[in-house]
C-alpha cells in the first residue's frame, strides 16, 4: 500500500492533493522554491523541502524531484497540473526509481501529449476529430494549401500546447500566413517545440469535455461531463458539470465515446477527453489532457466521488470501486476560477500582499484555495489563487447561491476576476443556459460595470462620515 506520497506542485492543487492524502491515511510531501517558502501546501503537508532558489526551474526538474522523493522515503508521486504533469520524463524516471507515478502511463502521456498522435489515435477508433492535418506541417505555405481545402476559418494549433496557449484563429489566407511565425514561436517558447498543426474552426461551439478513469484491469467508466465554455482567449474561467446545455441523450452518447476513446488507447487513471459540440449539435474530439484537471472538483461535487483519492487506489494497482451504473449525477455543480487578475484593465495580473481575505462559506459551498490573509502572491506563477464551487439541486439555484458565495468572499489588497463572474451570472443567456466559447467576447458590456462597494466597505465608508462630522 501507498503510505508517503511526493506531491510534485504547489497551490490550490497541492493543497487539495494534501488533503486527499490526509484522508487516505498516507503522509505527504511538499517541495518549495525560495519563492515559495510561505506558500500554503507547505505549511499543510506533513513534510516540506526546499528545491532551490530558481521559481520556476525547481519545480521542473524531474531526477531532482523523484531524488528527493527516494530520499524522503515517498512510494508515490503525484504530479497535479501543469508544470510536470504532462511530461513523460517525469513517469519515466518515478518507474526507474521505484516511485510509483500517479497518473497514466509514459506512453499515453506521450501519445495523447501530441495533438497528431493523439488525433490519429482517435480516428483508428472511430472517434470523430475536427477536420484538420494529420501530420505536423512542414511551413506556411504546407498551411496555405491545407487552409485552403479546410476552408476558413481555421485554427493554427501549438501540436505540444496546451494552458489555452499556441493557438490562433485565422480568418483568411493573409491571417494565416500572418500567424504562422507567431504560433511557431509561441509554441517553441512556450512548449520548446515549434511543431504545428491546422483544424477546422468550429465557429463558437461549446466546450464539453468527459472525466474518465481508467484502473489496470480492464475497468473504464466515465463521470458524466463539464461545460467550460464560458472562457477568454482559450482558457477557462467558469465550468459546469454537467452541462445545462446538453439532452440526456447527448450525455449518455458522449460519456460513451469519452470512454470508447480512453480504452482505444488503454487509458489507466483519471484523464479527461475534451470535446466540441457545434451547432448542428455534432461532436467532435478535440483533445485528451492526461492528467488531473483544474476543474475535477464540480465533478466530484455531482457525483460524490473523490477523484484524487481514487488515483491514488489505481496507482497503488486496486481495481474501481464502482462500475458504470454505480455513477449518479445529481443537481449542478459550478467553479469559478479566482484569479488575481484586473478584469477592468485587461486582465492584468495583480500580484502582492493579500491583506485580508474573508473566506464564504454556507450551505453547498467548497473553497480550494492556494491563498490566506497576508499571504503574498509571487509574480512568477499562474494567477490562480482559488476556486470557488458551488453546487445546488436546480440550474437557477446554483447560478444564485454561486452569486451569493461571491458576494460572501472578501479579498482585500490584489483585485481578482470576482466581479467579473457576478456580471456573467447576471447576464440572461447565461441564465437562460445558453452559451458558447464566444460568450466572453460577445459581451464586452460586462467588464464595463459600475464600481461597486462591498457593503463592509460601505460600513465603513458611513462610520468614516459620522466620526467625521462627530469631529473624532
Ligand atoms: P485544465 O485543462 O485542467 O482545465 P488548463 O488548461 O487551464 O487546465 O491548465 C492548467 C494549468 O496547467 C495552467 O496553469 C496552465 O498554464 C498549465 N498548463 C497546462 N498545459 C500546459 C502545458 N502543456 N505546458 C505548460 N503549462 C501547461
Ligand atoms: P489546450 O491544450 O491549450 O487546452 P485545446 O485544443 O484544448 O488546447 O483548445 C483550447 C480551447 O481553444 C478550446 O476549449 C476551444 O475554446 C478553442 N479551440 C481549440 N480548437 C478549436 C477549434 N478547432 N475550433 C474552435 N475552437 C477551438
Ligand atoms: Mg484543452
Amino acid at each position: 500500500m501507498i503510505k508517503k506520497i511526493l506531491v510534485a506542485n504547489r497551490g490550490e492543487i497541492a493543497v487539495r492533493i494534501v488533503r486527499a492524502c490526509k484522508e487516505l491515511g498516507i503522509k505527504s510531501v511538499a517541495i518549495y522554491t525560495d519563492a515559495d517558502r510561505n506558500a500554503l501546501h507547505v505549511k499543510k503537508a506533513d513534510e516540506a523541502y526546499n528545491i532551490g532558489s530558481d521559481p520556476v526551474l525547481g519545480y521542473l526538474n524531474a531526477h531532482n524531484i523523484v531524488n528527493l522523493a527516494v530520499a524522503s522515503g515517498c512510494d508515490a508521486l503525484h504530479p497535479g497540473y501543469g508544470f510536470l504533469s504532462e511530461n513523460p520524463v517525469l513517469a519515466e524516471v518515478c518507474g526507474r526509481r521505484g516511485v510509483k507515478f500517479i497518473g497514466p502511463t509514459p506512453a499515453v502521456i506521450r501519445q495523447m501529449g501530441d495533438k497528431i498522435q493523439a488525433r490519429q489515435a482517435m480516428i483508428k477508433a472511430g472517434i470523430p476529430v475536427v477536420p484538420g492535418s494529420d501530420h505536423n506541417l512542414e511551413n506556411a505555405e504546407e498551411a496555405r494549401v491545407l487552409a485552403g481545402k479546410i476552408g476558413y476559418p481555421v485554427m493554427l494549433k501549438a501540436t505540444n500546447g496546451g494552458g489555452g496557449r499556441g493557438i490562433r484563429r485565422c480568418d483568411s489566407e493573409a491571417d494565416l500566413l500572418k500567424n504562422y511565425e507567431r504560433v511557431v514561436s509561441e509554441a517553441s517558447k512556450a512548449f520548446g517545440k515549434p511543431e504545428v498543426f491546422l483544424e477546422k474552426c468550429v465557429v463558437n461551439p461549446k466546450h464539453i469535455e468527459v472525466q474518465v478513469i481508467g484502473d489496470g484491469h480492464g475497468g473504464c467508466i466515465h463521470l458524466f461531463e463539464r461545460d467550460c465554455s464560458i472562457q477568454r482567449r482559450n482558457q477557462k474561467l467558469i465550468e459546469i458539470a454537467p452541462s445545462p446545455q446538453l439532452t440526456e441523450a447527448q450525455r449518455e452518447y458522449i460519456g460513451k465515446l469519452a470512454v470508447k476513446a480512453a480504452r482505444a488507447v488503454k487509458y489507466v487513471n483519471a484523464g479527461t477527453v475534451e470535446f466540441l459540440l457545434d451547432s448542428d449539435n455534432q461532436f467532435y474530439f478535440m483533445e485528451m489532457n492526461t492528467r488531473l484537471q483544474v476543474e475535477h472538483c464540480i465533478t466530484e461535487q455531482i457525483t460524490g466521488i473523490d477523484i484524487v483519492q481514487e488515483q491514488i487506489r489505481i496507482a497503488d494497482g486496486l481495481p474501481l470501486q464502482y462500475r458504470q451504473e454505480d455513477i449518479r449525477h445529481r443537481g449542478f455543480a459550478m467553479e469559478f476560477r479566482i484569479n488575481a487578475e484586473d478584469p477592468r484593465n485587461s486582465f492584468l495580473p495583480s500580484f502582492g500582499r493579500i491583506t485580508r481575505y474573508y473566506a464564504p462559506g454556507g450551505p453547498g459551498v467548497r473553497i480550494d484555495a492556494a491563498m490566506y490573509s497576508g499571504y503574498v502572491i509571487p509574480p512568477y506563477y499562474d494567477s490562480m489563487v482559488a476556486k470557488l464551487i458551488v453546487w445546488n439541486l436546480g440550474w437557477e439555484a446554483v447560478i444564485e447561491r454561486g452569486k451569493r458565495a461571491l458576494d460572501d468572499m472578501v479579498v482585500y489588497g490584489v483585485k481578482t476576476t470576482m466581479p467579473y463572474y457576478k456580471e456573467i451570472l447576471g447576464n440572461p443567456e447565461f441564465r437562460g443556459g445558453r452559451f458558447n466559447t464566444g460568450f466572453v467576447d460577445a459581451h464586452p458590456e460586462l467588464l464595463e460595470y459600475a464600481v461597486r462597494r462591498p457593503p463592509e466597505h460601505t460600513a465603513a465608508a458611513i462610520s468614516a462620515a459620522i466620526a467625521a462630522h462627530l469631529g473624532i
